[in-house]
C-alpha cells in the first residue's frame, strides 16, 4: 500500500479535475442547515458514491442542542419602484439571509433598508448571512448596489417555509479488514461559497471514490453533515459506538491556493503524527497548528466528552482568507491542482495509518550483516539511495517493539515510505518480525 501512495499522480490529476467539476455543479444549490438544498447536494454526490441518509426530526434533543425547524426557499426577490428586480435569489443564493421567514409586502426604501446587509468596506461583495436561531428575514447585496436604490415603494417577496421537518446528514462506510474506523467529516450547510464548504465536500467525495477501489485495513466512514448541529446529531446517534473511531480528519477550506494546514487533535494522536509526517515528506510549504477550541466541526468531535482522535486538514483556515463568508469565495479561487493535492494528502495519511506497525529486531546483538543478505550497496547495488541504507539501520536500531514505523520516520527525519520499504525488506530477510 505504500507503493500505491507513490503511484497516484495520474489518477489524482483526474480526481482533481473531477472534484472541481463537482464543485461547479454544487455551487448554485441553496444549501442551509436543513432543507432541500442539502438533499439536492446529496443527490449529486450519489452519482459518484453511495450514501446512507439520516433524517433527524426538528425538535430532537442532541446533547445541549435542539434540531431546528426545516427551512426551504423557492423564491426571494425585491422589485424597485420602476419594476426592475434589484435583488434576486436566482442570481446568487447569498442574496437571501439563510433561514429567512416568509414575507410578501410593499414597503418604502427606508423600511427595507433595515433588512439589507452589505459590506461598506468591500462595496462590490455580497456578504453571507444566516439567522438560524432568531426568526427574521433579510437580503444581502453589494453596498454599491444599495447606494443606487431610488427612494419609493419596493415589493419584497420571500417564498420560504420554516417549520417542523428534518435535518439531513449522509454517511458512507467503506469497510476495511478491521472494524476500527477512520472518520472523515465535512460540513454541507453553506450555499454558494466555494472554498468554505464546497472544497471539503468535493475532496471527501473524491477520496471516498478512490478508497472504495482499494483494499484497506481500517474501515473508513465519511460523514457529510450541516455544521455543528450535524456532527452533534451524528455523535448523539452513535454515542455508544464512538470507540470504533480510531482516527479521524475534518476537512474544510481546502481548495484555495494556500499551503496545506494541519490542526492537531485536542488529545494528541497518531493521526496528528501521520499527517505531520506526510506534510513534511511532501517538501511543500505547510503549517501545523496546535489544537484550539475555535474553528469548525472539530470543536464538537474534540469536545471533552468525546475527545476523538481527529485533526483538521485545510489550506488557508477559515477567517484568514480574503473575502471569507462573502461572494469573493467563488470558484475562481479554487484550482483542480489544489483539490488534487488535498485528495493525495488524505490518501497518504490514510496509507500511513493503515501500514504503520511495530516490529522487533530479531538480531539485536550488534548490527546484522546486511551485505551478506543483499541489503547493502556493497552487495551489488541492490539499494537505490543513501536514504534507503540509513532507513535499514534506523529500522533495525529502533525496532525493539516500542517504536512504530511512524515513530521511526519522525525520529530519523526520513520519509515514511522509505522507512516502510526498509521494514518490508528487512522482514523478507527475516531480520524483523511484526509485533503490533
Ligand atoms: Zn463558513
Amino acid at each position: 500500500m505504500v507503493e500505491e501512495a507513490r503511484d497516484i499522480g495520474v489518477e489524482a490529476a483526474t480526481l482533481g479535475t473531477e472534484a472541481y467539476a463537482l464543485m461547479e455543479r454544487l455551487f448554485p444549490l441553496c444549501r442551509s442547515l436543513t432543507g432541500d438544498g442539502v438533499r439536492a447536494t446529496f443527490d449529486v454526490l450519489e452519482e459518484l458514491i453511495p450514501l446512507a441518509r439520516t433524517e433527524v426530526p426538528s425538535g430532537t434533543r442532541v446533547f445541549d442542542w435542539t434540531v431546528p425547524d426545516e427551512w426551504n426557499v423557492r423564491e426571494a426577490y425585491v422589485v424597485a419602484p420602476d419594476g426592475n428586480r434589484v435583488i434576486d435569489l436566482r442570481d446568487s443564493t447569498l442574496h437571501v439571509v439563510s433561514y429567512s421567514e416568509p414575507v410578501r409586502a410593499m414597503m418604502p426604501l427606508e423600511e427595507l433598508r433595515e433588512r439589507l446587509f452589505t459590506l461598506p468596506d468591500r462595496p462590490d461583495l455580497t456578504p453571507y448571512r444566516t439567522s438560524y436561531y432568531d426568526r427574521t428575514w433579510g437580503f444581502c447585496l453589494p453596498h454599491r448596489r444599495l447606494l443606487e436604490l431610488e427612494p419609493g415603494d419596493y415589493e419584497v417577496v420571500i417564498d420560504s417555509t420554516l417549520g417542523p421537518g428534518h435535518l439531513t446528514y449522509a454517511e458512507l462506510l467503506i469497510e476495511g479488514a478491521t472494524q476500527d474506523e477512520v472518520l472523515i467529516s465535512t460540513y454541507v450547510c453553506h450555499p454558494s461559497l466555494a472554498n468554505d464548504n464546497l472544497s471539503g465536500i468535493a475532496v471527501a467525495t473524491m477520496l471516498a471514490k478512490e478508497l472504495s477501489r482499494r483494499s484497506l485495513r481500517h474501515s473508513v466512514r465519511f460523514l457529510f453533515a450541516p455544521g455543528t448541529i450535524g456532527p452533534l446529531a451524528w455523535l448523539h446517534a452513535n454515542r455508544e459506538r464512538l470507540d470504533r473511531v480510531a482516527h479521524g480528519l475534518t476537512l474544510s477550506c481546502i481548495g484555495d491556493g494556500g499551503g496545506l494546514t494541519y490542526k492537531r487533535s485536542r488529545r494528541g494522536a497518531e493521526v496528528d503524527r501521520a499527517a505531520e509526517a506526510v506534510l513534511r515528506d511532501s517538501g511543500r510549504p505547510h503549517r501545523v497548528l496546535e489544537w484550539e477550541p475555535w474553528g469548525g466541526d472539530e470543536r464538537q468531535f474534540c469536545a471533552p466528552g468525546f475527545d476523538l482522535a481527529m485533526g483538521t486538514l485545510m489550506r488557508t483556515p477559515h477567517g484568514e482568507f480574503d473575502g471569507y463568508h462573502t461572494s469573493a469565495d467563488a470558484l475562481d479561487r479554487i484550482s483542480p491542482a489544489a483539490l488534487e493535492e488535498a485528495v493525495e494528502t488524505c490518501l497518504a495519511v490514510l496509507d500511513v495509518l493503515d501500514s504503520d506497525r511495530r516490529y522487533v529486531n530479531l538480531t539485536p546483538y550488534g548490527e546484522p550483516q546486511l551485505g551478506r543478505r543483499g541489503l547493502y550497496r556493497s552487495a551489488g547495488g541492490a539499494v537505490a539511495t543513501p536514504d534507503d541504507e540509513r532507513a535499514l539501520l534506523w529500522v533495525l536500531n529502533l525496532s525493539d517493539g516500542s517504536s512504530s514505523l511512524l515513530d521511526i520516520a519522525t525520529r530519523s527525519g526520513l520519509p515514511y515510505p522509505v522507512i516502510a520499504r526498509a521494514a518490508e525488506r528487512l522482514e523478507r530477510a527475516e531480520l524483523l518480525r511484526v509485533t503490533g
